[in-house]
């Protein structure tokens, strides 16, 4: 079986999606779990970009072993050399390189003839090769752009030391087939294509780009740029579960597989979405809330029977298990430790000590708690971003027949502040509230509150979009109180707000 090489932009593309900006620990928890799934290449940021961007693919090269890390630079001298400096610490760099070369893009974003696009292309990939072994070619809008250019373009970077040339449908404009005859087209086409990897990257404007991605790869490409949970510009890229998933799930028919440790999805998935407070939707593919989920009589019946008869893979084989009662208060230590590394969760000992407090409160507040409260609660923890103010105290009067109002506390450094407001309803009193303390006000752009598991004690998980001075935030929280969860929800905007600006 051939292997495909799996190139995560989950840092890079995905952070890219409005609002998802993570912060340099977040990204560092994120690239060493990917490292630990077996992901090929990390892209970290685009280091050029900002010094927060600079920092994030540092520290990732600094501190995650295993995968090749990856930055990108546009073919400007001075962003490869400021992307080299960036993955300089890590054991494997690339240097990821590109340019534009659909006519469209070079005559209105670069007015720049093709001969000069060629050469920025080739100077570039010569500067990348000059400092690392390891160097990619992305002719950007490669699906919009002449095939004819492609040609010359890639062969001429393949000359300079180019060891994978990516061809991205940036704009989610290919269709399955057409993408399949460019790739076979550069395969007969272009001198030396046999000694380099093609690489693909799609984007999911028309709902294709896992579609085009799988095309591509059967036609030849050995390189699926993707992002967990399909994060990225505008409608996202290829989804990391779901192109690993088809390329498992349809193995024998393809021939081909990955190293990806599948057990590990869910999880990974879970972490994403409360780094950037970006949820799935419930029927989304493999990590969507449904994805195993049997309503129908006659589907439910079939399944009692036989599981294949309604499911083409396990909820095991990406580490979703089935919700199992697994510790009450008296688990102890050990029993937590136990049962955290079975799902996958190694934490250092100050780590464990905090997850074990918060889970001694929950398993007084609930008796009864779960592999997904255990994963929200350590996603939680680990949601690394500072905590510029956090919640000390709240308490709100509320009713049909009386204003709803607000008291809240929080604390800043060793300072406690509180404020009490009113509001519509007791989540707007505590956010009115939370405002005056911060002196920070934002417009509420979308709340929505889940239950992680089944009951009446179930944990909820708010997740919140506000907006300030025409930018977007979001905010996670979770809690067994509902209006608990929000304020951690509207706490963590704020914070991340506050944190910006720093
Ligand atoms: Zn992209």
């Amino acid at each position: 079986m051939d292997k495909i090489f799996i190139f995560d932009t989950t840092l890079r593309d995905g952070e890219q999606s409005p609002g998802a900006s993570m912060a340099v620990e977040q990204k560092v928890e994120v690239a060493r779990l990917l490292a630990g799934m077996g992901v090929d290449i990390i892209e970290a940021g685009f280091p050029i970009s900002s010094q927060l961007q600079f920092e994030g693919v540092k520290r990732v090269a600094e501190n995650v072993e295993g995968p090749t890390i990856a930055g990108l630079a546009r073919a400007v001298e001075k962003d490869i050399t400021t992307c080299y400096e960036a993955v300089k610490p890590a054991e494997k760099k690339r240097i990821h390189t590109f340019i534009a070369t659909s006519g469209i893009h070079m005559k209105h974003k670069l007015n720049k003839s093709s001969d000069e696009v060629l050469k920025l292309a080739t100077d570039a990939v010569t500067l990348a090769k000059s400092m690392v072994e390891d160097v990619e070619f992305s002719a950007e809008d490669a699906s919009r752009s002449e095939w004819e250019f492609l040609k010359d373009i890639y062969t001429a970077v393949i000359e300079a030391g180019a060891n994978t040339i990516n061809v991205p449908d940036t704009v989610g404009y290919t269709v399955p087939d057409e993408f399949s005859e460019l790739i076979q087209f550069l395969l007969n086409n272009v001198p030396g294509i046999d000694n380099v990897v093609i690489s693909v990257h799609c984007h999911n404007d028309l709902g294709l780009a896992v579609a085009n991605t799988i095309q591509a790869i059967k036609a030849g490409a050995r390189q699926a740029e993707v992002a967990v949970n399909g994060l990225g510009e505008r409608a996202g890229n290829a989804s990391f579960e779901e192109v690993v998933m088809a390329i498992k799930t349809k193995g024998s028919y393809f021939n081909l597989k990955t190293g990806i440790v599948t057990e590990n999805i869910y999880q990974l998935s879970k972490t994403v979405v409360s780094f950037t407070g970006i949820p799935v939707q419930p029927n989304k593919a493999i990590v969507g809330e449904n994805a195993f989920a049997h309503e129908a009589g006659i589907h439910q019946d079939g399944m009692i029977k036989n599981r294949m008869t309604y499911e083409i893979m396990t909820p095991q084989s990406i580490g979703r298990s089935k919700s199992t009662l697994v510790l009450g208060r008296h688990s102890g230590k050990h029993g937590l430790k136990t049962r955290l590394k079975e799902l996958g969760y190694t934490l250092k000992d100050n780590e464990f000590k905090k997850i074990f407090d918060k889970f001694l409160e929950l398993a007084d507040k609930k008796k009864e708690v779960f592999d997904e409260d255990l994963h929200v609660l350590i996603e939680d923890e680990l949601n690394i971003l500072p905590e510029i103010f956090s919640l000390v105290y709240f308490s709100v009067v509320t009713g049909n027949k009386v204003i709803p109002t607000a008291t809240v506390k929080l604390k800043k450094n060793s300072t406690m502040l509180q404020e009490a407001a009113t509001g519509d309803g007791p989540v707007d009193a505590v956010y009115r509230a939370i405002e005056k303390i911060t002196d920070t006000s934002v417009k509420l752009v979308s709340y929505s509150l889940n239950a992680v598991t089944h009951g009446k004690d179930a944990m909820g998980t708010v997740t919140i979009s506000v907006e300030r001075k025409n930018k977007q935030y979001r905010g996670y929280g979770v809690a067994t109180d509902i209006i608990e969860a929000s304020a951690h929800a509207f706490l963590n905007a704020i914070n991340r707000i506050l944190f910006n600006k720093l």
